[in-house]
């Protein structure tokens, strides 16, 4: 059988579609997921650079505030303004002291004392520039406001921040105090901090940094060192060239300060006090890690999904094939369960109406056979009668004339020729007793009593009482009888009967012929007595062996034959529990073998 396979074509079957959707959906799904994380891990960075930024801007603030006063109380000690005061020995041992013990005191990394035309008298630790005319803090000093520089050391890449006083004796300025500060704790705090922060002067050169070897480089590349040089002091706040995405501010750093590739989220926090910017970096890479391990999170689950969801798709088509294929057998099977039963309850029923058939024929049969029975009966009582009639009308008849002859012979005293009547109307009164006789036999019943009887003496008293018909036909009988005698089961008087229609019927079957024979042969075997009674005559035909035995069959004429010798001889040997057959002779003629069961004493002694 041709198997189409249902669903889409090429294949494409309902695991396809699904794999097919699940894949689609997974990369829907990564996709607004890259999208959606990516901004939502920027914004977090961002938040938590933001936090960085504020922490490092309050922590620093708060360094640098508690080194702000310093210098302004250093100047305002009576023995400081008394030392500038004195005018001499300005360098002294004494200044000296004093510079050593605020800085012991105070933490600071050094304090200055600077004469009004900048030359350093006395510092607590030794100085390369002796002269500091120019520097702006000194300058600030000098004006009576608080100096403020931050420094960067190039030799040792560190930066420090100073501070500067004015010495002044009744308001007039007559020196001045700074006081340097490290920044190296303040650098120690934000190396905690894995994003670089960095503190940049107004030339965007970073002057802080939690990365080694960023300090002293500049931020902005050629184009800041050039505005710092430019703008000298009063430089503006250098802005980072930034890209914009809408919400978010990327920066790309110069490559000597690890720039490269790398895209940064800038938060930054101006500290007017200090004349510094306070930047916190935050590298997008890391939100882009984030997002790109989610999204594999989100592919591998997807296609796990995926897998998970065509494996049971494919598996619960299989599982539907496999019963819609059961099912269509089962369908068959019962079909073909269907058609047979429908054949057998077709046959069934065929053999039911033959069967009911049979039976009404039978039934026919068996009423025609009870009607044939009937008509036979009708039809032999018929023949019964007819014989009957015509073998008593004519010795009535003869017996009639033969009495009204008599008689009128006695009248005429004829007396010897009346007495040859009357014995005439003897005779034939005898025929028809004799007749009567035969008819008597015919319907009686069987007689039950059997003894032994001797063949051969039967067989001649037979002979004896046909001796007047075969004189007159001019036959011998031939009795051949072999070595012992034949006793059988049987009635003397019956047996003769029997064997007086037989040779009886030989003796007219061979009358008129020229060379007559008829032979009784008495033999035996180991059960019955055989009497074979043979002629020359015509034999009997083919149609007529079927009925010789019937009742009023006869071939004779009317008179000569009643047809029923042979039926009750065949009726006489089926009591004695023997058999008569008729024959034709291979040399002509016919014969006739009786069979009489031999006698039990008999057979016994012969046994
Ligand atoms: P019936 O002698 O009165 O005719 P049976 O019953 O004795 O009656 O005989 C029936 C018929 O059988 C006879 O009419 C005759 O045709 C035939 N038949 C009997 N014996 C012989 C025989 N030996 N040869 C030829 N035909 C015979």
């Amino acid at each position: 059988m041709k198997r189409v396979r249902r669903g889409l074509p090429f294949g494409f079957g309902a695991t396809g579609a699904v794999v097919a959707a699940g894949l689609v959906a997974t990369a829907i799904v990564a996709t607004l997921t890259g999208l959606g994380a990516e901004r939502l891990f920027l914004r977090e960075q961002a938040a938590r650079a933001r936090d960085a930024l504020d922490f490092h801007a309050v922590s620093l603030e708060g360094f640098l505030d508690k080194y702000r006063i310093l210098p302004p109380l250093i100047a305002r000690h009576p023995d400081v303004v008394a030392h500038f005061d004195a005018g001499t020995e300005k360098d002294g041992p004494a200044a000296l002291r004093i510079a050593v013990t605020a800085t012991a005191m105070t933490g600071a990394d050094e304090v200055l004392f600077i004469d009004t035309d900048g030359t350093v008298l006395v510092a607590s630790k030794p100085v390369a520039d002796k002269n500091l005319a120019n520097a702006p803090y000194f300058r600030a000093a000098m004006e009576g406001r608080l100096g403020r520089f931050l420094s960067f050391d190039a030799a040792t890449e560190r930066g420090s921040y100073l501070f500067a006083a004015p010495v002044r004796k009744d308001d007039a300025v007559i020196g001045v105090v700074v006081a340097k500060v490290s920044l190296e704790d303040v650098e120690q705090a934000w190396a905690l901090s894995k994003d670089p922060v960095v503190a940049t002067d107004l030339s965007g050169r970073i002057v802080l940094s939690n990365r080694e070897d960023w300090r002293g480089r500049s931020l902005f590349g050629a184009r800041g060192r050039a505005l710092a040089r430019a703008t000298a002091d009063a430089a503006p706040v250098v802005r980072s060239p930034k890209s914009h995405d809408g919400e978010f501010a990327f920066v790309n750093l110069p490559d000597e300060v690890g720039g490269g590739a790398h895209r940064y989220l800038e938060e930054t926090a101006f500290l007017p006090l200090y004349d510094w910017t306070l930047r916190v970096y935050s590298d997008t890479a890391l939100a882009r890690a984030q997002m790109s391990n989610l999204v594999l999170t989100v592919l591998l689950a997807g296609l796990i999904a995926t897998a998970g969801a065509g494996y049971l798709v494919d598996r619960r088509g299989r599982l539907s094939r496999q019963m819609r294929r059961e099912r269509a057998a089962a369908l068959r099977l019962e079909r073909r369960v269907r058609d047979r039963t429908r054949e057998l309850t077709l046959a069934n029923a065929r053999l039911a109406s033959e069967v009911r058939e049979r039976e009404a024929t039978e039934e026919e049969l068996r009423r025609t056979q009870s009607e044939l029975v009937q008509a036979a009966k009708l039809a032999a009582l018929g023949q019964m009668s007819a014989a009957l009639s015509h073998e008593f009308n004519q010795p009535l008849a003869a017996i009639r004339s033969y009495a009204d002859n008599a008689a009128l012979l006695i009248e005429r005293d004829r007396k010897p020729e009346a007495a040859g009547n009357l014995s005439r109307i003897a005779a034939l009164v005898d025929r028809m007793a004799g007749l009567s006789r035969h008819l008597k036999t015919f319907a009686r019943k069987p007689e039950a009593t059997t003894r032994p009887i001797s063949v051969a003496p039967a067989l001649s008293e037979t002979l004896m009482l046909l001796g007047p018909r075969m004189r007159k036909a001019g036959v011998q009988v031939d009795v051949v009888q072999e070595a012992g005698d034949v006793v059988v089961d049987a009635g003397q008087v019956r047996l003769e009967q029997v064997l007086m229609n037989i040779v009886g019927n030989a003796l007219d079957a061979v009358a008129g012929r020229a060379d007559p024979m008829v032979r009784v042969d008495i033999s035996k075997d180991s059960c019955d007595g055989i009497i074979a009674v043979s002629d020359n005559g015509p034999g009997i035909s083919e149609a007529d062996l079927a009925h010789i035995f019937d009742p009023f069959f006869t071939t004779k004429d009317v008179g000569e034959g009643l047809g029923l010798g042979l039926s009750i001889a065949y009726k006489i040997i089926q009591d004695f529990r023997g058999m008569i057959v008729a024959e034709a002779r291979p040399e002509g003629g016919s014969v006739f073998t009786i069979r009489v069961p031999l006698s039990e004493p008999v057979r016994s002694a012969a046994e």
